[in-house]
């Protein structure tokens, strides 16, 4: 067949195959025109594709070069100058020229596919119903072919024809159609056709997994929702749970709340929040604390008091050995309490070493009065939150330490512990100290305010007591309000009275031993306190009877004993190697080596001081840990030294040719304080001198310039350190004398002292 002219429309993403009625708009003048020269011509146009939608005047090169001959079937005209044309597809044909100034117009030949040429029919069979079958598949998927003409279509039963037809009807895109028509054989044509068929069905069958699950994932939220509702109804009418019962609930305890006006009005409000926060907001469930918080508070609630004098002493007496003077304080401080009718007095803070029972007298004062007892350990704390609490508007927000402890408590008068009231420190974020202060101020403390309650907490009928190892590092202002009573050190033979009377049994009872099961021999007892202990207070000792009861209850069960007899030859079985050896004194009398005395928040210790002497330039080192206050006592007493030296006949520039270094052993401890002022000048006597000093000797006090022998500070824990290591001779400031000799003979028994004034006194005594 030859070539045919023939009118062009160029067409934007639509292609029309043979055989396919449909029909498109044109507007632009050259496709008008071009359709109405087909008018009087043959009815018949070149549809063409361009290549790119967007072009306005198409050259041959933007379109296809395979485009379809149609006939023209009607014409519509629309607003616009619009054309609507329906058009019948005759056949492919391939475009050959194309030109045409008013309208588009092309040479055309007739490009009809390859036909299958020589195949049996039993193939084209097997073609054909393979076709149908993916053309039905895919119409059940798709959905998108209507059922006529599904079913119109697998009627066809030949495969040419059905090719065409399922071309014509399954809605693919105009690219798809393209490539369809440009497509030089049938076979080509089929096979493009299946393959694209067999995309769409897979895609499709993609498309509607997603969506089901999606749509599960929906159906799930609704029902859920729905459940919710329903939950809801079921709730209000068994009438308990959700927002309006819990509300309910608060309402009822706000009406047998003690408490003031003030609060109640406070919690009605909070109440009437959570109401309008919806049941399962986060804010509901804020508020919801924030309610319980307030309702747990004991605002008007107290606990009855007992200020019997009579009883106090005899629980304070049986609770506690020893420690006359913090007992006898204690009832003179309930005398003035009960003289006062309970009203205000000063805060008891006991100071003293750990171990040594600080806590445990609170409890029985506790007990004594019968109030309440909580203990508020103030151990690290450096954050004014931690006493004062977190604002509502912090996420996790919780009252103070205080204000939890009074809610602990119950009572609004309950006896508060503040444990460890020197080691709280402060920093950036907000003065701690202040808080306390705030806390312990009973002109301030009626309206204590937490910053997680917001209103104010009275807290001045709750009776504090405070414990700390030191005053020290309490700030004035806070020590100024409180009364320190000292809480010393304990003696061995307290130590022992205090392990047989009290740890022993109370460790026996919280591990189940009955009186008998159990006998610790004094001789026994007295080793544990002297060589697995060594310590203030009796902490450590009361662990170690604790585990000789865990071994004794394992001894009972395992061996089927009736009693355990821990002996001193027997001890090691149940505790282990002794821990101390008895700290003996030096052997023998040497040069530039003094023992001193010192304290410690932890109990007494006998410390050595070494100084060595050596050619040199007059420096003076010093060694071992001290601190400012100690080496500024030890420069003191070389000039005091220097200022000596020509009575002992010393050369004018002998300073000049030495250097002195003093050192003191044990260099990780830092040691302080002016108290071995004494010890430091007679060490480098010694040394300068070269006369030895007596290893029995021990002492301790501040040295002035001139060489006075200034009192110190400590006497009971010092002593105690120098007897348990074999010193005869203490030398004591002469101003400490009176205080040595309130100490018991069971301290100083033994020992010999010499009281100095001036270290011509000490001289006298500690060389050989
Ligand atoms: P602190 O608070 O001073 O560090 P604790 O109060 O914790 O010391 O005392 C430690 C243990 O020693 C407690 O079990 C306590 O009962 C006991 N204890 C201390 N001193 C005595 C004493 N004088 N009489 C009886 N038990 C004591």
């Amino acid at each position: 067949m030859g070539e045919i002219k023939i009118p062009v429309v160029a067409l934007r993403a639509m292609t029309i195959l043979p055989e396919m009625i449909t029909h498109f708009d044109v507007s632009r003048s050259k496709s008008v025109k071009a359709v109405e020269q087909a008018l009087k011509d043959e009815q018949r146009l070149f549809i063409v594709a361009q290549k790119d939608p967007e072009t306005e005047e198409p050259k041959q090169e933007h379109l296809y070069e395979i485009g379809t001959v149609v006939e023209i079937k009607q014409i519509v005209k629309m607003p616009h100058n619009i054309l609507r044309v329906l058009v019948e597809g005759l056949f492919g044909a391939r475009l050959k020229q194309l030109k045409g100034e008013e309208y588009l117009e092309g040479l055309v030949v007739r490009a009809d596919p390859q036909d299958f040429g020589s195949m049996p029919s039993s193939g084209k069979e097997a073609m054909l119903r393979n076709l149908k079958e993916i053309f039905k598949g895919y119409c059940e998927n798709s959905r998108k072919v209507g059922k006529d003409i599904t079913r119109q279509v697998l009627e066809c039963e030949e495969l040419e024809k059905m090719i065409a037809q399922v071309m014509v009807h399954a809605p693919l895109s105009w690219e798809q159609q393209q490539s369809l028509l440009e497509t030089q054989t049938m076979k080509e044509r089929y096979e493009m056709l299946c393959i694209v068929l067999n995309n769409e069905v897979e895609i499709e069958r993609f498309r509607r997994g997603i969506q089901e699950k999606v749509k599960a994932r929906v159906d799930k939220n609704q029902k859920e929702y729905i459940l919710r509702e329903q939950m809801k109804v079921i709730r209000e009418e068994l009438g308990d749970e959700g927002p309006g019962a819990e509300a309910e609930q608060f309402r009822k305890a706000v009406k047998e709340l003690s408490a003031s006006k003030e609060v109640k009005e406070r919690i009605e409000k909070e109440i009437q929040r959570f109401l309008n926060a919806g049941s399962n907001s986060a804010e509901a469930s804020v508020i919801r604390g924030y309610i319980e918080t307030l309702l747990d508070l004991p605002w008007d609630h107290r606990g009855e008091e007992r200020l019997d004098l009579d009883k106090a002493k005899k629980i304070l007496e049986k609770e506690h050995y020893g420690l006359e003077k913090v007992k006898e304080r204690i009832l003179e401080f309930l005398a003035v309490r009960k003289m006062l009718s309970g009203g205000e007095s000063p805060i008891l803070c006991l100071v003293g070493p750990p171990g040594t029972g600080k806590t445990s007298v609170a409890r029985s004062i506790a007990h004594a009065l019968n109030r309440k007892y909580v203990r508020i350990c103030l151990g690290g704390v450096h954050d004014e939150a931690e006493i004062r609490g977190h604002r509502r508007t912090y996420i996790g927000a919780m009252p103070g330490r205080i204000v939890d402890g009074i809610r602990h408590a119950g009572v609004k008068n309950p006896l508060m512990v503040l444990d460890e009231i020197d080691k709280v420190s402060s920093d950036h974020r907000g003065d701690t100290f202040s808080a306390l202060l705030e806390v312990l101020d009973s002109e301030q403390n009626m309206k204590f305010r937490d910053h997680y309650v917001e209103l104010p907490v009275d807290l001045s009928e709750v009776m504090f007591l405070c414990t700390a190892n030191d005053t020290q590092t309490i700030p004035r202002p806070l020590l100024d309000r409180m009364e320190v009573i000292e809480v010393s050190s304990y003696t061995e033979n307290e130590k022992m009275h205090i392990a047989k009377d009290h740890l022993l049994q109370k460790q026996m009872k919280r591990h189940g031993l009955k009186k008998n099961q159990l006998q610790i021999t004094e001789k026994a007892m007295g080793k544990i306190i002297h060589q697995y202990t060594r310590e203030a207070g009796v902490r450590n000792l009361e662990r170690k009877l604790a585990s000789v009861c865990r071994k004794t209850d394992r001894e009972l069960l395992e061996s089927g004993k009736k009693r355990v007899r821990v002996t001193e030859k027997n001890l090691e079985k149940y505790l282990g190697k002794t821990i101390y050896e008895f700290q003996e004194r030096n052997e023998k009398d040497e040069i530039g080596i003094v023992r001193g005395l010192a304290w410690t928040s932890v109990g007494g210790d006998t410390l050595e001081i070494e100084v060595n002497l050596m050619p040199g330039k007059g420096n003076l080192e010093l060694t071992g840990q001290m601190g400012d206050v100690m080496q500024e006592s030890a420069r003191a007493g070389i000039s005091y030294i220097r200022s000596i030296s020509p009575e002992y006949g010393l050369e004018k520039d002998y300073f000049q040719e030495h250097d002195i270094h003093i050192h003191i052993p044990e260099g990780a401890v830092p040691k302080d304080g002016p108290s071995a002022g004494i010890t430091m000048a007679t060490a480098m006597l010694s040394a300068v001198l070269e006369k030895p000093v007596r290893a029995d000797v021990a002492m301790t006090g501040e040295i002035t310039l001139r060489g006075r022998v200034l009192p110190i500070g400590g006497l009971k824990e010092k002593l105690l350190a120098a007897g348990s290591a074999g010193m005869k001779t203490i030398i004591v400031p002469k101003k400490n004398q009176r205080d040595v000799e309130e100490l018991s003979e069971e301290i100083t028994g033994g020992l010999e002292f010499v009281y100095a004034e001036a270290m011509e006194d000490v001289i006298a005594h500690a060389f050989v």
